[in-house]
């Protein structure tokens, strides 16, 4: 018998994976959680059927919602995570040694994806044990609220923009990430694909949003192929740094920290994005 996963990315294109193995499955009181293996792609993550992770390309994401602001700001000390529950922002994060990264808070509004990700994702979750991880059960739209000028990173790591991460893509919360921002402070978010009608609405009205907010705010692009189209942004968003101007490639090579995917040269190129989306970039909400 073939048992296969399928998200659909619009009402006639879907996307498939033959499953190979059901590891976990479980209803939270947030979402559906489940883990699946399949040969090419390595154990999968889906949240309410949508797919959040495969150990095959989750290096791709992982790395570029990380490196791309570590590169720019090279004394980013405290860094606040929102989401992230499999752990693969917090792997890269903790790559950086003790005397640059000091402080991650982390604030996840679903402790059973963290536990499931615990024992199926230990190739996204291993590091999530690091001592300067703090963990906070809570919804990230709340936690922001009450932080003033104490972060020089914040990383939104979410679901798509409906169920529990729907008010993480609100202008309140932009508003909030900016004040819970130092003066250097620099916010990535991801930042949904551009290609598919709904997809790319949800984009243009994400960076509206930001735009409203931060004085700089530029979209990055990466290939993602389990990811809707495969083609993701990502959105930098900061009160003064610009993600080129401003880019300390020299610094950041001195680190030798290991990667897969980013590197400085594709730094540069990240940036540098296809008209259409350029279209959308400027559109009203
Ligand atoms: N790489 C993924 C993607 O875009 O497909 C995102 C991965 S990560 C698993 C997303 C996490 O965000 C989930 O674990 C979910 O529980 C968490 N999340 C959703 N809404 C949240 C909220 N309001 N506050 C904090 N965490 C939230």
């Amino acid at each position: 018998m073939d048992l296969w996963f399928s998200e659909y990315h619009t009402k006639s294109v879907k996307y498939s994976i033959k499953v190979d193995k059901q590891l976990f499955s479980k209803k939270s009181d947030f979402q559906r959680i489940d883990i699946f293996y399949s040969k090419d792609l390595g154990n999968i993550l889906t949240l309410d059927g949508y797919l959040m992770v495969t150990e095959k390309d989750e290096f791709v994401y992982h790395e570029m919602i990380t490196h791309v602001a570590l590169a720019v700001n090279p004394d980013i000390k405290n860094i606040l995570v929102i989401g992230a529950g499999d752990g693969g922002t917090i792997r890269e994060l903790t790559k950086y040694s003790i005397d640059s990264v000091e402080n991650i808070d982390m604030v996840e509004i679903d402790e059973e994806v963290v536990k499931a990700c615990l024992e199926y994702l230990p190739q996204t979750s291993h590091r999530l044990i690091d001592s300067r991880v703090k963990m906070f059960y809570e919804d990230g739209l709340k936690f922001v609220r009450k932080k003033k000028n104490e972060y020089d990173l914040i990383i939104i790591d979410s679901t798509d923009p409906f169920g529990p991460g729907e008010g993480l893509f609100t202008k309140e919360f932009y508003g909030n990430c900016y004040n819970a921002l130092k003066e250097n402070g620099i916010l990535i978010n991801q930042h949904e694909s551009p290609f598919y009608d709904n997809d790319a609405k949800a984009v243009a009205k994400i960076n509206k949003r930001l735009r409203h907010v931060f004085p700089v705010c530029l979209v990055y692009q990466a290939h993602i192929p389990s990811y809707p189209s495969g083609h993701w942004l990502f959105g930098f968003a900061s009160k003064n740094l610009h993600p080129l101007n401003d880019l300390n490639a020299e610094i950041w090579n001195n680190l030798n920290i290991k990667t897969k995917y980013y590197n400085t040269d594709l730094h540069w190129g990240c940036f540098a994005l296809p008209n259409y989306v350029k279209e959308l970039l400027t559109d009203d909400e």
